[in-house]
């Protein structure tokens, strides 16, 4: 197994403290050690990701779930009242299992249509003894649609699942009015947000900021979309599981 907690974790604390104006305690220093582990043991058997390396999987994995909630922005005291987020097509975790792990009070839902990525996570969250979080396996425009997930939830976390408009599709029916979908980016242009403007509209948001930023060890750049749902989605989205992405908006 790898020694991931030492030195790596400490060496890293100035950074978090750098950029994130945050850095975890002991307990949560563990917990992302614990998930490293079991992210590298659940890889023998599923595809869970091909960051492995402790620095990169520091970087790529753990950093950049919670970038997108910086503590700058304010997110993470909204999240220690008790907010209800859901992370979509979750993966091994991503973003969802840091978030939880920084913010205790919230209550997160991990979703993904990949039985066997959710049956991982469960024993995850067993073993991280996290408590305020589901799983649901199932497809983001069917969970949509029902009464029970659909307008539920105050923040939606979405990384690597598609297109901006498939992303935005799935996120904001979920959404309660005045939620916010965050949509983790790569690269991102002006055209592709003029393009994506027609897309929120139609389903009750507005763009209502994009960060830029590049990443702490590999300079990377990065992108996050922050939608904010400011109306009702029209019933008719999510459209059917496949359309989405075969015909975005
Ligand atoms: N979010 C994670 C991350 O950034 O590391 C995982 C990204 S992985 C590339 C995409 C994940 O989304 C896969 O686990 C896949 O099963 C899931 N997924 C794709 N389409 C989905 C949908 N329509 N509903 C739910 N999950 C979906």
């Amino acid at each position: 197994m790898t020694n991931f907690t030492t030195p790596l974790l400490p060496e890293m604390a100035e950074i978090w403290q750098q950029t994130l104006n945050w850095k975890p305690n002991s307990q949560q220093q563990v917990q992302f050690q614990q998930l490293y582990e079991l992210i590298l043991e659940g890889n023998r058997q599923l595809n869970l990701t091909r960051i492995t390396d402790p620095q990169e999987f520091w970087e790529k994995h753990l950093w950049d779930s919670l970038r997108g909630i910086a503590p700058q922005r304010q997110f993470i005291p909204s999240l220690q009242e008790g907010a209800s987020v859901i992370d979509i097509g979750t993966g091994a975790g991503f973003p969802g299992v840091p978030v939880r792990i920084v913010a205790p009070n919230c209550k997160i839902t991990l979703l993904d249509s990949t039985k066997k990525k959710i049956t991982f996570l469960e024993k995850v969250l067993t073993e991280l003894a996290l408590t305020n979080a589901k799983t649901i396996v199932g497809r983001a425009e069917e969970i949509g649609q029902q009464s029970q997930y659909r307008q539920t939830y105050d923040l939606a976390l979405i990384r690597a699942v598609g297109a901006a408009s498939v992303c935005a599709e799935y996120a904001l029916p979920l959404l309660k009015q005045g939620g916010l979908a965050v949509i983790y980016r790569g690269n991102w242009t002006e055209e592709e947000t003029t393009a994506l403007q027609n897309a929120v509209t139609q389903l009750g948001g507005v763009i209502e900021s994009i960060e830029r930023f590049s990443t702490p060890l590999s300079t990377s750049i990065r992108h996050c979309l922050y939608l904010r749902k400011i109306a009702n989605t029209p019933a008719k989205f999510p459209r059917p599981a496949g359309i989405p992405t075969q015909k975005p908006l």
